[in-house]
């Protein structure tokens, strides 16, 4: 392994998702927590304890303090976060708070599922200003298809209950926004349309886990097949199309900004160095917890916040991996045109058995296809409608008459005109500096 240069100092993590609650009320079939490789939850203490929480913010304020910042976020999560109860909830935030001191604010939100958000949960986030972020797949049917209660029982109506409340005048600055994880199965633009009726400030579609040795429900064998890039188009034609801006639907906007050149927030696409950490309710201190979807065990890191401060992480091989840019490109993607705006996809989809994440990611057909189609259309060289060019997964090449994607942006002024205006014109110089989060849409 090579030696850190200057460039490669770690990044300090700005962003804690801290496990506040390890089990669930619903048993959504597609879930990494406990469905997939690692059933490490099994052996967790349900909820956060408050001496692990002392320590968490302990080890969070002297991660901070050690580094110079000021500012981080903290996401509850779970399992249900909302299982850990109100009054531990308050605790959690006010302590955390009190550790960090009057010169570093930490913002906090929390993602959920809704089903247990009442008036007393929105208060309590209310008055300590907690976002929520929730998750729902689009209307009933959508969502029984996979986010169903133990019992088989639909979780749609709690969630939609939850959500009429949060998206009142009272509660609204505290909607995050929505989580949904994309099913074949649903029509993308019902979907999408069903989701826009909360008028949600950000729509955050996930593909669901996998990798090649478990592939994601319906990713064909066949590389010439692009199911999840073709849903996602059908998304984003119905939003970019729509006469005004009705929400942000997040992984497309990242592919916009990465194609105008600037800097993805979140670290399913793009090359920006991740800095976040798990915290798990007994204090473990975990990677990413999508990789459970990956092996048993894929997450860890050996280390707890009762003996390691968070720097131990930052040094860990697999941060460090995560950190250095292209650097981190599987070698099969640093030949792909796609590569600085596609960044391999999201690391544990690259996944296979007997060889590790050396891979492109398992959806690369639909990831190139997606970020051609995203690159031509705002370039104004696809309509709508145009015949799409076919998928090169596994390392597409550029070629003379296969520009490196992205190539007809810049080119055409009136077309990035039209994405910067529908991204609400981002700033590339404050796009640099971002760091990909977990936010309330990655870990879960
Ligand atoms: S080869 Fe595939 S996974 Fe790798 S950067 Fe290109 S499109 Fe993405």
């Amino acid at each position: 392994m090579r030696a850190d240069g200057p460039q490669d100092a770690p990044v300090p993590f700005q962003e804690f998702v801290l496990k506040v609650h390890s089990r669930c009320n619903l048993a959504c079939d597609y879930c990494y927590v406990y469905e997939m490789a690692d059933q490490s939850w099994a052996r967790r203490p349900r909820v956060m304890s408050t001496a692990v929480v002392r320590r968490t913010g302990e080890r969070i304020a002297e991660h901070l303090r050690g580094h110079g910042l000021t500012t981080a976020s903290v996401v509850l999560h779970g399992g249900e976060p909302l299982l850990a109860g109100a009054h531990r909830l308050e605790q959690l935030v006010t302590e955390l708070r009190r550790l960090a001191g009057p010169r570093i604010t930490l913002s906090f939100v929390v993602q959920t599922n809704g089903t247990l958000l009442d008036r007393r949960m929105l208060e309590l986030f209310r008055r300590h200003d907690v976002r929520v972020g929730v998750s729902l797949d689009g209307d009933r049917a959508a969502t029984d298809r996979h986010r169903r209660r133990p019992d088989g029982g639909s979780s749609h109506p709690a969630t939609v209950r939850a959500l009429e409340l949060l998206t009142g005048p009272r509660y609204r600055p505290l909607f995050a926004g929505l989580l949904a994880t994309v099913d074949l199965a649903t029509n993308p633009v019902r979907a999408y349309e069903s989701l826009l009726e909360f008028a949600p400030p950000t729509v955050d579609f996930l593909l669901p886990h996998g990798t090649w040795s478990t592939p994601p429900p319906g990713r064909p064998a066949d590389p010439a097949r692009t199911p999840y890039a073709d849903w996602l188009i059908a998304v984003f034609e119905r939003w970019y199309a729509a006469p005004r801006r009705e929400t942000g639907v997040r992984m497309l906007e990242e592919i916009l900004v990465l194609l105008l050149g600037g800097a993805s927030r979140i670290e399913s696409v793009g090359l920006s160095p991740a800095a976040y950490v798990v915290v798990e309710t007994d204090g473990e201190i975990e990677l990413v917890d999508t990789l459970k979807a990956a092996y048993p065990g894929a997450a860890a890191t050996g280390l707890t916040v009762h003996a390691d401060r968070f720097d131990a992480a930052l040094a860990h091989p697999a941060v460090r991996a995560g950190q250095r840019g292209a650097a981190r490109l599987p070698t099969a993607c640093r030949v792909c045109p796609a590569q600085r705006v596609c960044g391999g996809g999201l690391y544990p989809h690259r996944f296979r058995a007997g060889r590790g994440f050396d891979n492109p990611s398992v959806y690369c057909p639909d990831l190139y296809r997606l970020i051609d189609h995203l690159a031509r259309r705002v370039a104004g060289a696809a309509a709508p409608g145009a015949a799409r060019r076919p998928a090169r997964p596994g390392g597409p090449r550029a070629t003379p008459d296969r520009p490196a994607v992205g190539f007809p942006i810049g080119r055409t002024g009136a077309a990035v005109g039209t994405a910067e205006t529908i991204l609400g014109a981002p700033d590339r110089a404050n796009r640099a500096a971002v760091r990909p989060t977990a936010g309330t849409g990655e870990a879960r």
